[in-house]
């Protein structure tokens, strides 16, 4: 469904961009992985899948090397297609007790590194006539909860920004939306799990019962693979109309 097409998935070294950016290849998108860590094991596993895959390790909280990724996407691939806006990172900690430095590296890295790669890929997307840019935000674009105030802002700056860029490309070919996942178990969520262990000095799977129960009804970790067949459909022909939407797959979380 996706041949011939290129993916920029940022922060899909790990978890959900990992698993999005295996979902668009198993459609036939190229892809292009972005992150730290390990780099060599995610582009085996999408090399694997028969597409072109190469990988920029761009910092998402500088827009210099935000820039010199989206070169490289033009040199190497012709251009971004489908841009899936998915780096971020998390610091819990009462609003008087907030590092200033966490909440700066929080709103460059889940909230202006969509601004930047959004201006830099949409005149190629528009320029060829086809594009899709999934911003990967959470229930907490939607709904908060204590102790994330950063994230909290940035995920409902970035669904906030989902819809203007929505209407501004409302009758182009470029469809713009979000994602909002409740809790997914990656490295991002375990560190939780971690210190609610710690916390309530219980297990490693009473601690995940419990973060479960606090807040996402079905008792069931959202998974990428989940949140892959989503953005697969996002990208699809029949998606064409789904604008400016922030679409959750939360277990409930959002309906209470
Ligand atoms: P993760 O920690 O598994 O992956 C984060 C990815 O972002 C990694 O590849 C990491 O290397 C990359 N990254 C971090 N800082 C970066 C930077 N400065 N520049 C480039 N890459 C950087 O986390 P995840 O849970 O897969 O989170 C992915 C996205 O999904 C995040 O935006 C997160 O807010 C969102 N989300 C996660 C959950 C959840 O429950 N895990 C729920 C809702 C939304």
């Amino acid at each position: 469904m996706l041949k011939g097409k290129t993916a920029l998935v940022t922060g899909s070294t790990s978890g959900i961009g990992l698993g999005i950016a295996l979902a668009l290849a198993r459609q036939g998108a190229n892809l292009i992985l972005n992150g730290f860590g390990d780099v060599e094991g995610p582009k085996a596993e999408v090399a694997a899948l028969g597409v072109k895959v190469g990988y920029h390790g761009a910092d998402m909280s500088k827009p210099s090397d935000i820039a010199a990724m989206v070169a490289y996407a033009d040199a190497e691939f012709g251009g971004i297609d489908i841009l899936v806006n998915n780096a971020g990172i998390q610091h819990v900690a009462p609003v008087q007790d907030f590092p200033p430095e966490k909440w700066d590296a929080i709103i460059a890295i889940n909230l202006s590194s969509a601004f930047h790669t959004t201006r830099l890929a949409l005149p190629g997307m528009l320029q060829r006539g086809w594009g899709r840019i999934l911003n990967i935000a959470s229930v907490h674009g939607l709904v908060a909860s204590a102790q994330k105030s950063a994230y909290v802002a940035a995920k409902h700056g970035l669904v906030g920004f989902t819809k203007a860029v929505a209407l501004e490309t409302a009758t182009s070919p470029v469809t713009v939306n979000a994602i909002c996942p409740g809790w997914v178990l990656t490295p991002l969520v375990q560190k939780q799990v971690d210190a609610l262990a710690e916390r309530e000095q219980v297990s490693n799977d009473e601690a995940k019962r419990r973060l479960l129960a606090e807040k996402q009804p079905s008792l069931q970790f959202t998974t990428p693979d989940e949140l892959g067949a989503l953005a697969v459909f996002l990208c699809s022909d029949a998606a064409f109309n789904v604008r400016g939407q922030a679409w959750s797959m939360d277990g409930g979380w959002t309906a209470v």
